[in-house]
């Protein structure tokens, strides 16, 4: 993705007019309700695309702004520190939009990317299936080919934003008597085709934010393909490194604010009270401090595999292997000092937002499920990094 670019300005100086564009701009407030977010979250993202700050390390040619990972991190810090929200399409932004401006058409990049970097289209990843997950590769959804058209049938399910999305990026089986990596096809679906039927579905922290999508007869024309034919493992290999590796940067900079967050409200408590932290609340803030920064260490070193042109690959793994356990060691940590208050909305145990880390500690048990959960990480780790035999 990322283009040499030698009028790129120093990470300083790019912090810098970050930090001062976020100074004049007015941030949003987000609701809470999930359509109020949505459309706040939308707006917000045409902001910053338009005024240069979405698709930071993508190339110029793609619409980007052909800068560095660091560059991009540097932006993710800075609004996550302005307590600004992050864009509401990261599906596209860092898992699907990649895959597209790499394996895409022209005609499939000049058309949808404009529109997925500005937050006009949203879209979902439609990958896993009720009996297709950690074995993805045995994915049922088929789509056959009735002259210019795929005409597709079948579920897939843990869909995340379906319900908002324009498009998705689905994975079908286009060769049912071949090897089951070699008959799967990577096929863009504009989600308003008939046919497609959205089911949401509610997660432990209350919101809706992943689906069951249905596909009955449901016809998209074949230039929607992206790649080739029967080739779409490899590309679907392309979009869960990215899943992995890139998401894993922006989540890294939000943790470490959180940290923050959490020692500020406990300095505050204590200056207030007059009162000294226990061994308990040190040892906690601690074990989420140090996490953090292992991790931090981590995606320093995926940046620098990113900016030496390296696409995804097994180390990946590793960095979402990483991420899992830091976010649910962190909020695990912090969550603890809220005690038997944690489920009190409007409590504020040693002066910790209880319904903030309440919900991010929820959400956190999500960590080691998407993108692939821990265990299938483990598996790659130990048999493509390390070399040793198949389990
Ligand atoms: C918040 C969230 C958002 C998601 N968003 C999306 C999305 O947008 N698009 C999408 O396509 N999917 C999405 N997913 C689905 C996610 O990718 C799958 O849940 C995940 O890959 C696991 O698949 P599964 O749920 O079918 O579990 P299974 O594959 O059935 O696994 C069940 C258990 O068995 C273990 N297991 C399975 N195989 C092995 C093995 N070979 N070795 C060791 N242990 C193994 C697993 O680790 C797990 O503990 C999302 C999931 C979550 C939680």
């Amino acid at each position: 993705m990322t283009e040499t670019n030698h009028d790129a300005p120093s990470l300083e100086d790019y912090r810098a007019s970050v930090r001062s564009w976020l100074a004049q701009v007015e941030k949003p407030d987000v609701p809470l309700d999930l359509d109020g977010r949505f459309a706040v979250l939308r707006q917000w993202q045409r902001a910053l695309f338009d005024a240069g700050w979405i698709g930071i390390s993508w190339s110029r040619e793609a619409g980007g702004q052909g800068l560095t990972p660091l560059h991009q991190m540097v932006f993710a810090e800075e609004l996550a520190r302005a307590g600004a929200p992050q864009p509401i399409g990261l599906i596209g932004l860092d898992v699907v939009g990649p895959s597209i401006d790499h394996y895409g058409s022209p005609e499939q990049k000049a058309t949808l990317l404009p529109r997925l970097l500005s937050g006009d289209d949203i879209w979902c990843q439609g990958f896993s299936e009720p009996n297709s997950g950690s074995d993805l590769a045995s994915l049922r959804t088929r789509a056959r080919v009735e002259g210019d058209e795929f005409v597709i049938d079948g579920q897939k399910v843990w869909t995340s934003w379906a319900h908002k999305a324009q498009w998705c990026a689905l994975l079908a089986r286009t060769d049912p008597d071949a090897p089951k990596h070699k008959g799967i096809s990577y096929i863009l679906v504009d989600m308003s085709t008939p046919g497609v039927t959205v089911r949401p579905l509610v997660q432990m922290t209350g919101d809706e934010e992943f689906c069951e999508v249905f596909f009955e007869d449901v016809r998209v024309p074949v230039s929607n393909l992206v790649g080739e034919l029967n080739a779409g493992w490899s590309i679907a290999q392309h979009t869960l490194g990215d899943e992995r590796g890139s998401y894993t940067l922006r989540r890294c900079v939000e943790y470490e604010v959180a940290v923050e967050d959490a020692v500020q409200e406990l300095r505050s408590h204590f200056a207030a009270s007059g009162n000294r932290p226990d061994d308990h609340v040190c040892e906690q803030v601690g074990r989420a401090y140090t996490a953090v920064q292992g991790l931090e260490g981590q995606t320093r070193k995926t940046m620098e595999r990113k900016m030496n042109g390296e696409g995804p690959s097994a180390y990946d793994s590793v960095d979402k292997l990483s991420l899992n356990e830091t976010e649910q060691l962190m909020y695990t940590s912090i969550t603890d000092l809220l005690g038997p208050l944690r489920n009190v909305t409007d409590a504020r145990p040693l002066g910790l937002d209880a319904a903030r880390w309440t919900k991010e500690h929820y959400y956190s048990r999500a960590a080691s499920i998407y993108g692939g959960t821990s265990q299938v990480q483990r598996n790659i780790i130990a048999e493509r990094l390390l070399g040793l035999p198949r389990g």
